[in-house]
């Protein structure tokens, strides 16, 4: 009779561990799993010590807020056709309120364009209990804690790819379209649906607002279709680099290709 051998696990190093990350994302059977251990995730010194920091001293609108201070989670549902790739937590925004995009400029100019293009329940996202509900649309990032100045390092990024990797690959059955807000999500994208199965492109896309690029899944056949927009940034928006109709635009133009207009239901 064969011998049986027990199945040995890979030890999960501490959650401080630069490597905690690579070893734990993999593993995570759904989404769920992959956010209730990305937000014990501890492994960039620099932003844990930043992310705490800002907790601590607060902004003094919101000195009644008990900060999240960890890293932000994706946000919108599991079966999404169409994701949204931003860049990182805002110190005021999400890691005050512990949802992405929510309680800063980026997200009051995000999700007033998510609800004009049907993609959203409301147009304000103030705290995670508000009642927004996102339709077919789930939003993330290739850095989940909020960096000084909003400038990751690309170590950083490098650290917490495979957070994004992983949840792009749970996504993957239903994903068929991606917005790329800005160009560091753009460059941190690529690589990261490498990882996550897709086929790397060549040449290289290069990013743009209202750039388009294919990417194949040998898998399944079906393409994945990339949008970049610049991101709605507090800068962005008040230089009119980028205005809402920009914004609606590349919206839309996601939606249309993850097939989410012609469904019906409350777009
Ligand atoms: S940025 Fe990512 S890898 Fe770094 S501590 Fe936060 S969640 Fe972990």
């Amino acid at each position: 009779m064969d011998e049986i051998r027990p199945v040995r696990r890979r030890a999960r190093p501490a959650t401080d561990a630069a490597g905690f990350p690579a070893v734990t994302a993999p593993g995570a059977r759904d989404v769920p799993e992959l956010d209730a251990a990305l937000v014990t995730c501890r492994a960039c010194p620099r932003l844990v010590a930043w992310r705490e920091e800002v907790a601590r001293v607060k902004r003094r609108a919101f000195r009644d807020w008990e900060y999240w201070a960890r890293p932000v989670p994706g946000f919108g549902p599991l079966d999404a056709p169409l994701a949204i790739v931003g860049l990182a937590p805002a110190a005021h925004g999400g890691n005050r309120t512990g949802r992405i995009f929510t309680g800063d400029p980026s997200g009051d100019a995000l999700y007033s364009a998510l609800y004009d293009v049907g993609l959203a329940s409301q147009p304000v996202a103030t705290h995670r209990g508000d009642g927004l509900e996102l339709y077919g649309v789930r939003i993330t990032v290739p850095v989940h804690c909020a960096p000084p100045d909003n400038k990751p390092t690309t170590g950083e990024r490098d650290t917490c790819r495979p957070w994004l990797a992983r949840e792009l690959e749970l996504l993957r059955p239903t994903l068929r379209a991606v917005v790329v807000l800005g160009g560091f999500a753009w460059q941190a994208l690529l690589p990261v649906l490498a990882q996550a199965g897709w086929e790397r492109p060549r040449p290289r896309p290069s990013f743009g607002h209202g750039a388009e690029a294919s990417i194949a899944d040998p898998a399944t056949g079906h393409a994945l279709h990339l949008v970049g927009g610049y991101h709605p940034s507090q800068r962005n928006m008040s230089t009119r680099t980028l205005t809402p109709a920009m914004l609606r635009d590349v919206l839309r133009r996601g939606a249309d290709l993850a097939g989410l207009r012609d469904r019906p239901g409350p777009q």
